[in-house]
């Protein structure tokens, strides 16, 4: 229930949503309204799987405009006017989030006397964007990708709710090679809890439980996974073009929904990954039929669904001695003639001890402005994040138009590529205000190095720990980095080093 409640909060445009919240919200909020005993059972569940929800959740600072200071959980265990001992002044009882905000940097002069030292750390630590205005939201606190997650609702569930079990194969579901969100759907479908016809129909009186595909039969699990005509075809597809063989094939069309699901989950380690990659994008031809009045033809979503087979089955299934992204440069290299390359690096000891270097050099090698700053933060990721996002910055402002960035962390450009489904991550807020500079009007690559191809924005970083000032800008090569400069330069092809050391 709690995921049902997760969605009523963060998917909106769902035509379940709109249903219900229509119907039983008016003008009340969610986490707020008071339960109706005489509410649908449905209903009455969802608000009862709020109490999960309340303890796993926590709000995100994007503005910091729709979060109030004291009131609203933000920061540390609880909201901050529920800590022991603690008396909210008057004067500034009615302060949001965005009171304590000065251009992009943490301005806590005004309440400092008012909160322990401890969750000032935590505060100062929570990044914020300078240039790019996101929203705020909210977010699931168990993880840092904010996203809900079935197994921490389950964690913080366990003396609050007893979830259904009907189909005891959990522990085969948790062990599929996949990534969580096909698992999640599986999830979904061995509670027979997505919002099927059958089920909104029983629910929501006119509500038509009719299949948007086949408009043959009622929308129950079986049939939409299984029985409509285009899920048919399209498994037909899959169990040939994949060659799969079952010791009893004739089983995987019949049965109940208990043991079709029973039988596929006793399967071979591949085929259970095959099953919730194929699952998956059914429910994806489904949703394009119900919201969006499209029906896809099952070869294209056999397409899709190989495509995504293919990758999974290679992501997941090989050992990880082949990695997919193979670090290519092991020697720095200068950028090519006419554009600048930029090399940051991050270095985290804790969360008071954390820097970033970040260095910018002409295609002939030569030095063009160096950086070190210090940065708080409670992940070294941040401190990598928040030197591309400062080295950014830094380009626009000197009005370069041609930059080649390089960095050694790998999770940076993982997460840039996936921002979408970190949309709740703790640094969505340095993620879109990257992903913002990203798309400015230049000429930009990003590339991952290793870390021997980094060393002087590793020095850079490094040195932020030993200065007493916040930021140092190098104009000139300083000597924490002399030496690694120094071996880069070697790496210059000759003509263009030949300018380098004059
Ligand atoms: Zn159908």
């Amino acid at each position: 229930m709690a995921k049902l409640d997760w969605s009523i909060l963060n998917d909106s445009q769902k035509l379940w949503v709109r249903i219900l919240t229509s119907r039983y919200l008016k003008r009340s909020n969610f986490l707020d309204c008071i339960p109706n005993p005489k509410s649908s059972t449905i209903w009455r569940d969802i608000l009862k799987g709020r109490e999960i929800l309340k303890k796993g959740m926590i709000m995100g600072v994007g503005d910091g405009c729709h979060i109030s200071l004291w009131y609203h959980h933000w920061v540390g265990e609880c909201p901050i006017y529920l800590m022991p001992n603690f008396e909210i002044p008057n004067f500034i009882a009615h302060w949001r989030v965005v009171d304590i905000i000065r251009q992009g940097n943490w301005y806590l002069d005004d309440i400092i006397h008012l909160i322990p030292d401890s969750l000032a750390d935590v505060i100062l630590s929570i990044p914020l964007s300078t240039t790019h205005v996101l929203e705020d939201f909210l977010k699931w606190r168990s993880i840092t990708n904010g996203n809900f997650s079935i197994k921490t609702a389950y964690g913080i569930s366990s003396n609050i709710t007893t979830p259904r079990s009907r189909v005891n194969c959990w522990k085969s579901l948790w062990k599929i090679n996949a990534p969580l969100k096909y698992k999640m759907l599986l999830w979904n479908c061995f509670s027979e809890i997505l919002p099927v016809g059958t089920v909104l129909g029983q629910k929501i009186e006119g509500f038509s439980p009719l299949c948007a595909r086949c408009l043959d039969n009622n929308e129950d699990h079986l049939h939409l996974f299984r029985d409509c005509p285009s899920s048919f075809s399209f498994w037909c597809s899959v169990i040939t073009k994949t060659n799969t063989v079952f010791n009893e094939r004739h089983i995987f069309f019949l049965g109940s929904w208990q043991e079709w699901i029973g039988f596929n989950m006793k399967q071979s380690d591949l085929w259970r990954t095959t099953f919730a990659v194929g699952c998956w994008h059914i429910w994806i031809m489904r949703n394009k039929a119900v919201f969006d009045g499209k029906m896809l033809h099952p070869s294209f979503v056999f397409n899709r669904f190989y495509v995504d087979y293919c990758l999974t089955n290679v992501t997941f299934q090989t050992n990880l001695a082949k990695p997919l992204i193979q670090s290519q440069l092991a020697l720095w290299r200068p950028a090519q003639p006419g554009a600048y390359k930029l090399n940051i690096d991050g270095s985290w000891k804790d969360v008071a001890k954390a820097g970033g270097g970040r260095l910018i050099r002409r295609d002939n090698g030569t030095w063009f402005m160096g950086f070190s700053s210090k940065y708080r933060s409670f992940f070294p990721l941040a401190a990598e994040l928040q030197a591309l996002r400062d080295v950014l910055l830094l380009a626009k402002c000197f009005q370069l138009t041609n930059i080649e960035v390089e960095t050694d962390a790998k999770s940076i450009l993982i997460m840039l590529d996936n921002a979408e489904k970190n949309s709740k991550h703790d640094l969505i807020v340095l993620i879109s205000e990257v992903l913002q500079l990203l798309k400015l009007n230049w000429s930009i690559t990003i590339a991952h190095i290793k870390r021997d191809a980094n060393q002087v924005a590793h020095c850079l970083a490094h040195y932020a720990h030993l200065m007493d000032a916040d930021h140092v800008t190098h104009q000139g090569v300083p000597d924490c980095a002399r030496k690694a400069y120094d071996n880069d330069l070697m790496n210059v092809p000759q003509s263009s080093s030949a300018a380098a050391t004059q």
